[in-house]
């Protein structure tokens, strides 16, 4: 696991710990700030009803009718989450396969669990914790249905954490083309998403070491859950440790646009741009810059790195603007004016939910199995075709 820089600053303890054991890790992760789940919202009469009617800004002319499919399930509940929007049978009897496995690692676990729990003096997380689930959406209104109707017109697709895992840029290499991927609707973005994966390089080796690359592209063929798991959750990690030198976890959405010259910009420019509210003040943020890098840890990991602690701050500061442009709540564009925060990273899913999910429920993870051109998908698991026919005729 890659070091993090808050976690050697006030969690040391249970830095070393989740770098070791995995279990004591469940339990130390419930003693760690975490951010508040946002309301899910509850299923309205209007959604009930299996008709959803939006008009278009452009006038009455361009009213979309949309009816859910009539085989919908409610009131599902996946790992104590309501599946927001519908979800077909199909899925739901999958999401049923996965929770009675988990519940079984779940349940194996607990004899160790309370043990090291009564040595530390906390208590074991509760399977809804363990699990990681925070947030469950199926079917939802799609103005493209039809004639283009995604596998959640169906009730075929859920959407797992959406609020803190975006759609990221992907960067997979197939023989000598290398291909840079992501949401279907963000494919003209390909300069923007070229940057947002060089600022995963420039992560993964102020982290680790120069050498490193980040492997943040589709699944290989014959690659296990696990392994795609960890190569992402690799990437997610040096992100969130390398914008912690310069950023603050919070706000969870950026509500500014990128700046228009991300590279050409001045070091005042970014600094007039991008307010404290979100970054560490240039002082404090170069000092926690200058400790890390004067240690004999990264002296000799990273002999000869060529920027100065203060210029190191500056390309932080940069890499964030860059990164943050795929991770859009909202359509794909070049500045965005609303992305998840990533100096949180992007990956919050536990392994063993994820594995659960693709390994025991089957389904597609949207991160990797979406090909070379849409992987990144982190929130996103699906059955890979409808299970009801999409009803979105009116
Ligand atoms: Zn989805």
């Amino acid at each position: 696991m890659l070091p993090s820089a808050s976690g050697r600053r006030t969690r040391p303890i249970g830095t070393w710990m989740s770098e070791n054991l995995g279990v004591i890790h469940d339990i130390v992760r419930r003693h760690r700030t975490t951010p508040n789940p946002l309301p899910s919202r509850p299923l309205t009469p209007a959604r009930a009803s299996r008709i959803s009617v939006r008009h278009a800004l452009s006038g009455p002319s361009d009213v979309v009718i949309q009816r859910r499919p009539a085989a919908l399930i409610d009131n599902f509940n996946f790992i104590g989450h309501h599946v927001e929007g519908g979800i077909s049978p199909g899925l739901r009897d999958r999401l049923r396969d996965v929770e009675t496995a988990l519940t079984a690692v779940y349940n194996r676990a607990q004899p160790v669990a309370n043990a090291v729990a009564t040595v530390l003096g906390g208590t074991p997380p509760s399977f809804e914790e363990w699990a990681g689930v925070t947030s469950a959406r199926s079917w939802r209104p799609q103005s493209s249905c039809p004639p283009t109707c995604s596998l959640h017109q169906s009730g075929s697709a859920v959407d797992i954490n959406y609020d803190l895992q975006p759609y990221i840029a992907t960067r997979t290499t197939q023989g000598s083309t290398t291909v840079f991927g992501g949401e279907l609707a963000g494919a003209g973005l390909q300069a923007q998403r070229r940057a947002a994966t060089e600022v995963y390089d420039r992560a993964v080796r102020f982290m680790s070491t120069p050498a490193e690359t980040a492997q943040a592209g589709a699944r290989g063929t014959g690659e296990t859950t696990s392994a795609v798991y960890a190569r992402f959750s690799r990437v997610s990690d040096a992100l969130r440790g390398y914008f912690d030198f310069a950023f603050l976890p919070d706000p969870r959405a950026v509500t500014r646009q990128p700046i228009a010259d991300i590279e050409g910009a001045t070091d005042a420019d970014l600094l007039s741009t991008i307010p404290e509210t979100e970054r560490r003040p240039e002082d404090i943020g170069t000092a926690l810059l200058e400790d890390h890098m004067q240690t004999p840890q990264f002296q000799n990991s990273h002999p000869g790195w060529p920027l100065t602690p203060r210029e190191q701050y500056f390309r932080i500061l940069r890499d964030y603007e860059h990164v943050r442009i795929p991770m859009v709540r909202g359509a794909p564009v070049a500045r965005p004016a609303d992305t998840r925060n990533p100096a949180r990273g992007f990956l919050h899913m536990p392994p063993v939910l994820v594995e659960t999910l693709v390994d025991v429920g089957r389904l597609r993870w949207g991160i990797a199995d979406f090909g070379a051109h849409q992987s990144g998908d982190t929130h996103h698991f699906d059955l890979g075709s409808h299970d009801l026919t999409p009803d979105g005729q009116p």
